[in-house]
């Protein structure tokens, strides 16, 4: 197993496999930066399935334990249970994360196809909210049974991912916990974060864990669940009835000195951190036709110079010049 810098093993791969979506986020893409002008990559500059699979076979011996396939939207890849089918042969568990307006279409065929999890993004549970925050015409109810969907193919447990912006989605917080009490389904409200450069973020629109926390308290008793492991980026809450819910506090709390991702960009750069502003050139690499030893070799040189940890830095101010956009590299 590979260790960085900072002892810290490669367990996770994060796979954006396209730039593209068919929402614009305004903590994402916001549509001023992501118009129609906006160029996304040719279809020969993002990694074929047969590079991707050359080089999950190339890591997977380095300690990775799971693969997780986003974007951008990987629903909108073309053939993408094909992909799903050709990396579920290699027996890690292997997840998506989705804006889940194409799930319902897709669930089935990804369960079939070897998918073990699905991650579905989702900020409110009222269309004005969720079409302010997505920037799209899309309706709560397309991605509720994008949901249902995912949950009755087995893509279990599904979990739900809301950002939570001041003053747009913080009533969201407690309808969206109250609706899926019992089903199983796991929200995680996530700390609107400093991705990218065109988000034009502030830290006055974060609401912090413990304020979510607060929100959620002023309704349920929540007892914290123990970790079931380092990399486990949620701390997770639970009510006595046994529901579940995840924060993600990447701004008040980071959680660097845990971080056992790698991500592959959808250029087909490998970075060793979401807030990176260089990704090692792995396409031209692959490229290359380089041996299997080769190539797993030089993602190990990499992940052993390994010393990222943006977020716990953040606050010394060291801002990295023009760092990767979220659509780029997945989350
Ligand atoms: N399109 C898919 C989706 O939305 O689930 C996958 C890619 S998206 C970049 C992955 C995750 O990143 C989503 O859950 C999204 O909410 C989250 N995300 C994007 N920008 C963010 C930001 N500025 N702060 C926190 N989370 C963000
Ligand atoms: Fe698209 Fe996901 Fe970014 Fe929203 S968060 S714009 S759905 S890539
Ligand atoms: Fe990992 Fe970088 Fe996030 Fe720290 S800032 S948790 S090193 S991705």
């Amino acid at each position: 197993m590979v260790r960085d810098a900072l002892g810290r093993p490669l367990r996770d791969l994060r796979i954006s496999v396209i730039d593209r979506c068919n929402f614009r986020c305004r903590y994402c893409m916001p549509r001023e930066v992501f118009g129609p002008d906006h160029s996304y990559l040719e279809r020969e500059e993002i990694l074929s399935f047969e590079e991707l699979n050359q080089l999950v076979t190339s890591i997977i011996p380095l300690g990775v334990e799971k693969i997780r396939l986003t974007g951008g939207e990987p629903l909108l890849r073309r053939d993408f249970p094909k992909l799903v089918e050709i990396l579920s042969s290699h027996g890690v568990e292997l997840a998506l994360t989705t804006n889940g307006l194409l799930l319902e279409r897709y669930a089935k065929e990804l369960a079939e196809a070897g998918l073990d999890r699905v991650t579905v993004s989702l900020d409110a549970l009222d269309d004005e909210t969720f079409q302010l925050m997505t920037d799209t015409n899309a309706k709560v109810s397309d991605i509720l049974a994008g949901i249902d969907a995912a949950v009755a193919a087995g893509l279990s447990p599904v979990k739900i991912n809301t950002v939570v912006r001041k003053g747009v989605n913080e009533h969201a917080v407690l309808q969206l916990f109250n609706h899926f009490r019992g089903s199983g389904v796991i929200v995680r409200f996530i700390e609107y974060m400093d991705v990218g450069a065109s988000n034009n973020w502030s830290r006055g629109e974060v609401v912090t864990g413990s304020e979510i926390l607060e929100i959620l308290r002023s309704e349920h008793h929540l007892e914290p669940i123990i970790p079931e492991n380092d990399s486990q980026v949620a701390k997770l809450w639970q009510t006595q009835d046994g529901d579940k819910v995840g924060l993600i506090t990447s701004i008040s709390e980071p959680f660097c000195g845990d971080c056992t991702r790698g991500r592959i960009s959808s250029e087909g750069r490998f970075y060793t951190c979401l807030f990176s502003d260089i990704g090692f050139d792995i396409k031209s690499i692959i490229r290359s036709e380089p041996s299997e030893d080769e190539l797993r070799d030089l993602v190990s040189f990499v992940w052993l110079n390994r010393a990222d940890r943006y977020s716990e830095l953040r606050d010394e101010g060291r801002r990295i010049h023009l760092p990767i956009e979220m659509s780029h590299i997945g989350g």
